[in-house]
């Protein structure tokens, strides 16, 4: 505490200095309402630094109190000379202009989003700036509701600050441990002295300026960030750790560990380095003093150079730590630019799991990438969007299902940004995404903001794909019949057939990959796009040594074409059994199958008069696979068909009793 008020004297001698300059105005000015987490509304302050004194010398009992100097400045004309900050279940003892006391005032209740506290300083002119201490204590808490991720958790021998939380209304938690105006569009400079007891370590953010002895019994950690920071990327974590570095990178890579983990963090650290240069050579130089990580009990959030890793990951064995290279993503994608509320923070998290597939590209090449990709579509298709509902990028809802960060936004969105570098290609996809962090360094941007980058920099208008990917929702979902003909070469002739599902975005320009196996193991590769509501696709030139089967890098529940990855895009598409299968399931034209898809066996089942009736299989390629005469009754009838040895792959049924002939497709799906 000594250490402390030194400072304090030093900055009461600078309000005083400041308080005599400016002029004193009366507090019934209409203030800017305060913006909820999901809006952006200008402020008429501009809060630049923040200085914050936490005694956590009770740690890991989440009890403090704490002295936070807050830095603003008026940018606005002096229609308002109104503040706000948010604190959360802390009391606030007393509030100072310089020495003058200033009244906070309690706004709404808990179970608000905005809930704050707004106080009246003096007001000056456009410039000016003010600094306001807060003191303030009681006990640290997380967000209200399970899992107790954002705010201040306290397990074990760690107590740790994460910056955000899953169910509570009001998203960012650094309101948990510190009066700041906790929204990701206000971002400022933030030095804190934490005081522990001797045998604790404190991580935070920025650079270790000073950990010296305090009093008998405690240490003071002074961490400082130059860099603005949004509010939610401040952390703490306090525990027993040891700091161990990682060489190979310009950037210092430091890790805060417990000693019984500091092999294991040694080990799946020493990555890190080859991170920061796999997303240099995309996006520019590290953006900031150091790349952290603190082992803290649960995670992982991307604090500002000082990620909070769970420490259960960091004892697994997982060889490439894509975990850690995801919050690493964010140092660019989050933490240098930042969403300006949180209707964006799909900017964060998609553009954070796309780099979990550059990191694989990094280390084993394009393909990997790919097939990391289509990994993704899968899990979005198959369970996420089952899970969480069908909903956009941007400006998602918030209750379960979905939450403040619902899979959706980094899944699908890591596919959609994989198909906007396809549609720009390298040069111009990774041009423009620097060209936007440039523009927006150590601010805030928003989706528009990213859309008119990219448009600036590559000359493409982007609105088509923006309204169907980031602001519409779901995804193309297609059906097919498919023809085949050729002499020299195959032809195959797609028809297809879009279903537009109701509140859903109308999807153009959807690039298609097309592989066919050929004899020799390579695949004939084409990718085709389907533009119009209804549209006839040609691929040909296809080698007769084509073997089959065939892939659409798309979705297809029946999972026929799981092993075969794409070779140049990943899309998000989903194709359904074609139209008229879907009616037999039916049983609309006298003609159904079950299973359809099928495994090992498919039931036909199909209306006839009681004699014979003949009936043919056929497989893609036109070939017969079956040809038989079966006794029928009248009414229903049942043909059991075992298709354990036949491959994927779909295939037409006909049945036909004198001049009456019925026709229908299933599909084996292994
Ligand atoms: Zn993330």
């Amino acid at each position: 505490m000594n250490y402390f008020i030194i400072i304090i004297f030093t900055l009461i001698c600078i309000n005083n200095s400041l308080l005599s300059q400016n002029q004193i105005k009366d507090d019934n000015i209409l203030a800017k309402e305060i913006a909820k987490p999901t809006q952006f509304i200008e402020q008429a302050f501009d809060v630049f630094h923040y200085d914050v004194y936490l005694n956590l010398t009770k740690a890991p009992t989440p009890e403090t109190n704490g002295i936070c100097r807050i830095h603003i400045k008026w940018k606005d004309t002096p229609d308002t000379n109104k503040f706000y900050f948010h604190l959360r279940d802390l009391i606030v003892d007393s509030a100072f202009y310089g020495n003058q006391r200033i009244i906070t005032k309690e706004i709404g209740d808990k179970s608000s989003p905005t809930y704050h506290y707004e106080l009246t300083p003096p007001y000056g002119k456009i410039g000016d700036t003010v600094i306001i201490t807060i003191y303030y204590h009681g006990r640290m808490t997380t967000e209200p509701t399970s899992p107790y991720w954002g705010g201040v958790g306290s397990r074990g021998t760690s107590l740790f600050a994460m910056g955000v939380g899953f169910y509570n209304n009001y998203v960012s938690a650094t309101q948990h441990w510190m009066p700041c105006y906790d929204h990701p569009s206000d971002k400022a400079t933030f030095r804190g002295l934490f005081e522990v007891k001797s045998d604790k370590t404190v991580a935070s953010v920025g650079k270790l300026i000073k950990n010296e002895i305090a009093s008998d019994t405690t240490r003071i950690f002074e961490w400082e960030t130059k860099y603005p920071a949004a509010t939610y990327l401040l952390t703490f974590a306090v525990d027993n750790y040891i700091h161990i570095s990682i060489p190979g990178s310009d950037t210092p890579v430091d890790i805060y560990t417990l000693r019984n983990d500091s092999a294991a963090s040694a080990r799946n650290y020493r990555l890190v380095p080859k991170m920061i240069e796999a997303f240099e050579q995309r996006f520019g130089k590290y953006p900031f003093e150091k790349a952290g990580y603190v082992n803290t009990p649960i995670g992982a959030m991307e604090h500002q150079t000082m990620i909070s890793y769970p420490a259960n990951l960091i004892r697994s064995t997982d060889s490439i730590n894509m975990i850690a290279a995801h919050e690493l993503a964010h140092q660019w994608f989050g933490n240098l630019v930042t969403c300006k509320d949180f209707r964006d923070a799909w900017l964060n998290e998609s553009f954070a799991t796309y780099c979990e597939s550059l990191w694989l590209e990094y280390l084993f090449g394009f393909e990997k990438y790919l097939a990391n990709q289509k990994a993704k579509t899968e899990r979005y298709l198959n369970s996420i969007s089952k899970q969480e509902g069908v909903f956009p990028l941007y400006d998602f809802p918030r209750t379960p299902p979905s939450s403040n960060y619902p899979e959706t936004i980094y899944q699908k969105g890591a596919v959609v940004l994989g198909m906007l570098r396809y549609e720009l290609g390298d040069s111009l996809f990774f041009g423009s995404l620097k060209h936007y962090l440039n523009k927006f360094a150590y601010s805030s941007a928003n989706t528009e903001d990213l859309k008119n980058s990219i448009e600036e920099f590559t000359g493409i208008e982007l609105d088509w794909f923006f309204n169907q990917w980031v602001y519409g929702k779901g995804w193309p979902v297609l059906s097919f019949e498919d023809y085949w003909s050729g002499n020299e070469f195959y032809e195959l002739e797609l028809r297809y057939y879009k279903t537009q599902i109701k509140d859903w975005a109308t999807f153009e320009n959807i690039p298609i990959e097309f592989n066919f196996k050929l004899k020799n193991g390579d695949y004939f590769t084409r990718v085709k796009k389907l533009n119009s509501a209804d549209e006839r696709l040609v691929i040909d030139s296809i080698p007769r040594s084509y073997t089959g089967p065939w892939l659409m890098n798309s979705y297809e529940p029946w999972n026929l074409f799981k092993d075969i990855n794409p070779k140049l895009v990943h899309s998000l598409l989903e194709f359904t059994v074609s139209g008229d299968v879907a009616e037999d399931q039916n049983n609309e034209n006298g003609i159904a199958f079950y299973p359809n898809p099928a495994n090992s066996f498919v039931r036909i089942e199909f209306i006839a008069n009681q004699g014979f009736a003949d009936l043919n299989i056929i497989n893609s390629f036109g070939q017969e696979i079956i040809k038989t005469i079966i006794i029928t009754d009248d009414d229903w009838n049942n043909f059991h068909f075992d298709t354990k040895s036949l491959p994927s792959g779909i295939y037409l049924v006909k049945i036909r009793q004198g001049t009456k002939t019925l026709t229908g497709k299933f599909v084996i799906a292994i």
